[in-house]
């Protein structure tokens, strides 16, 4: 097998079981790794240290599959973890596994670049790095037997670019999968379209954040919803008992299914309303207007992907979060997210702060949040954590 011999003082990381070996710490590579091909890992007293995928082209350049010497990465490698990731989330979940979760979650399942999400009896995967990519048949072997209805692989994600992989989509098991698969989440009944929607087809990360909107909902509350996608939230509050939910998002199609959405569940389109408008100005088209709300969300994009865009998506987040709280009234909930990694909790928290001081609001933190516990996070790899909100009230003003 080829090897990659690490430099000197630079397998500390690897011995706390993190799973990531950058391009600066390979000291040597004996032999000619093609990309995504299994490589074993050595020290440099040649001690070993774990088996890995060797990526060409990423400045993270072996993810390790394996720290055990004695352990083959093949077939039976994949059963077993993916094995070990259903079994948790049968204890996540109490015995009682939901109609879509996630199934598999990358570095934090031991399977790098691998994501596997089911809804109901269907998976829909990415594979974004090259070692997931070298082992598309195993990882579908593996996963077959969890989702009986058919495989949909959805690896258009950019970062494969940084592996030197092309963007691909397709079947790669069972199916056809339907055009929509129907699902319920927190009671509420869903649809996600598993070959054009966001991700894997839906936002399954905020399951639980869902749920703590519709508990935390005042009784006839007017809700404004932002960067609403397919109404996931809107429809949480009218559960918790909203009166009204203005849902804005740029994308029209996701407008429509949430629509969809809202008719599925009974909600007409007086107390579940839907705008196409930027968030940004929207909501200065709010505050203008002198219009003001009970509760707010706002739940936009990744702002950055690296620690260089920290500091134009940090004042993206202000901007967000200075214009919402202007909008509420006392008394008014905000749940405000960030699913940048890069963005880290305490620089989210500055950032709520900031704004509340611009705002002159009294700001409450009342409860910080995260991503669900289908996307647990192991304590090796604290880059799993990417999602992170607050949950706060807006006690008074000035
Ligand atoms: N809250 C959603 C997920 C949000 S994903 C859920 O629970 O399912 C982010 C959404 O923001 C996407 O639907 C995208 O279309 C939308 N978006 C991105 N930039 C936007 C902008 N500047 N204004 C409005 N919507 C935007």
């Amino acid at each position: 097998m080829n090897t990659v011999i690490l430099k000197p003082g630079k397998e500390h990381s690897v011995l706390r079981r993190h799973p990531w070996i950058f391009s600066g710490a390979v000291g040597k590579v004996e032999g000619n790794p093609a990309n995504g091909e299994t490589v074993r890992i050595l020290d440099s007293k040649k001690n070993f240290l774990g088996c890995g995928a060797w990526s060409n082209a990423s400045s993270i350049a072996v993810r390790i599959w394996s720290f055990d010497p004695d352990e083959a990465i093949d077939a039976a490698f994949f059963q077993r973890k993916t094995a070990v990731a259903y079994e948790l989330r049968k204890r996540i979940f109490n015995g009682s596994l939901p109609d879509a979760f996630r199934l598999v979650y990358a570095e934090s399942d031991g399977l790098p670049g691998v994501i596997a999400d089911l809804y109901r009896n269907y998976a829909v995967i990415q594979l974004s790095t090259a070692g997931a990519d070298h082992f598309r048949a195993e990882i579908v072997e593996a996963l077959a037997p969890y989702a009986p209805g058919g495989i949909y692989e959805r690896s258009d994600v950019d970062g494969r670019k940084r592996e030197s992989l092309e963007p691909v989509k397709g079947l790669l098991h069972g199916g056809p999968l339907p055009d929509q698969i129907d699902f319920t989440e927190n009671g509420i009944r869903f649809q996600c379209d598993p070959v054009t929607g966001h991700k894997t087809g839906f936002y399954l990360d905020q399951r639980i954040n869902r749920a703590i909107v519709s508990t935390e909902m005042p009784a006839g509350a007017e809700v404004l919803n932002c960067f609403c996608y397919t109404g996931g939230f809107g429809l949480a509050a009218l559960k918790g008992g909203a009166a009204k939910v203005i849902n804005v998002d740029s994308s029209e199609p996701a407008l429509e299914q949430a629509r969809i959405h809202a008719g599925l569940n009974g909600f007409s389109e007086d107390r579940f309303q839907t705008v196409c408008a930027d968030v940004f100005q929207y909501l200065r088209r709010c505050r203008d207007a002198a219009q003001s709300f009970d509760a707010i969300i706002l739940d936009p994009p990744k702002f950055a992907d690296t620690v260089a865009q920290r500091e134009k998506a940090a004042r993206g987040y202000k901007d967000l979060n200075l214009l919402a709280m202007k909008l509420l009234r006392p008394g008014g909930k905000l749940f405000t997210f960030s699913c940048s990694g890069a963005m880290d909790d305490e620089l989210f928290a500055k950032v709520i702060a900031s704004a509340a001081q611009d705002a002159k609001a009294d700001f409450r933190i009342v409860r910080k949040l995260m991503q669900g516990p289908d996307h647990a996070v192991s304590a090796n790899f604290p880059e799993g954590h990417y999602l992170k909100g607050i949950y706060g009230i807006l006690a008074a003003r000035g």
